[in-house]
């Protein structure tokens, strides 16, 4: 059974009506028989509905009560589906699934509202100072094109930014495809794109990750300036310029030119020396 909803704009509500899209989705998730789904966001269900089909359970949790109703009826007899009702961001979730015959979902798959991207991001994921602990395998997302560029960016180029670090600290970032307006009803004004987030510990560990965290804050602050210009109220500028030497980092880069492994170095070479102001 399907169903049509009026897109709600408060709720960021976008259907994605296009078939090749959503393959790609499920695809990128490389979806086991085994697998247990979360899925923020179900609309109407999709997605979800491919997601039951290949997984062992789905977890799928939606802000908007009518629509919730019309997903009950149109999932009836799935078994493997919970629905829960509420707010992704301030629900507890262990508490829901305590009990309740679901495991611990092991992957994400989401078509999310695109309004709580960054909020979302961190709930999953966590931050620097605190990693998400119980993480995920894997973590498949349509996002903003743009967030998707950020997230996923080389260092030495433009989009490169403090989010990138944030984030490629905590997880392996790559876009699958890009998703053009046309694919959503009613289309976004931005294009979009699917990504895939595989969390792990970064190789190289902060040793102090709000040192870290504090640094990459600062070091963005004005991207126009440099990084040694940036870091002024932190640390003097010829210690600084000290640590670059030791580190093989030029004097006059910007905070867009580090990799995250020289964040991280420097955050730990400047912990070492005992230099901070
Ligand atoms: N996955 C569907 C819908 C995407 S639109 C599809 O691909 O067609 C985003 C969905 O997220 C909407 O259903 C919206 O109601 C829901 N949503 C918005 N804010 C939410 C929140 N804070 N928690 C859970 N779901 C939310």
């Amino acid at each position: 059974m399907t169903f049509s909803a009026r897109p709600r704009k408060q709720f960021g509500q976008h259907w994605l009506q296009s078939e090749t899209v959503l393959s790609k989705i499920v695809e990128a998730a490389a979806l086991k028989n085994d697998d247990c789904i979360l899925e923020i966001g179900p609309g109407t269900g999709v997605l979800t509905h491919r997601l039951l089909s290949q997984a062992q359970q789905v977890v799928a949790v939606e802000i908007d009560y009518d629509l919730c109703h019309k997903l009950v009826a149109k999932f009836a007899g799935a078994q493997n589906l919970l629905l829960l009702q509420g707010d992704f961001l301030t629900m507890n979730l262990t508490e829901k699934l305590s009990g309740s015959g679901f495991q611990d979902p092991n992957k994400v798959v989401a078509n999310i509202p695109y309004y709580i991207t960054g909020p979302i991001l961190e709930r999953l994921l966590g931050t620097i100072i605190q990693p998400q602990i119980a993480s995920f395998d894997q973590i498949v997302l349509l996002v903003q094109q743009d967030i998707a560029n950020r997230l996923c960016a080389q260092s030495g180029t433009k989009t490169f930014g403090g989010l990138t670090v944030k984030v490629q600290y905590l997880a392996d970032c790559e876009i699958i495809c890009s998703v053009p307006p046309k694919a959503f009803h009613p289309p976004p004004k931005v294009w979009s794109a699917v990504i895939r987030l595989s969390p792990r510990p970064f190789p190289l560990q902060a040793q102090d990750p709000q040192l870290l965290q504090q640094l990459v804050k600062l070091g963005f602050a004005n991207k126009r300036k440099m990084l040694r210009n940036n870091l002024s109220s932190i640390i003097e500028r010829s210690q600084l310029l000290a640590l670059f030497e030791m580190l093989n980092i030029a004097d006059n880069v910007r905070a867009e030119d580090l990799s995250v492994a020289e964040w991280v170095s420097l955050s730990n070479k400047m912990l070492e020396q005992g230099h901070l102001t």
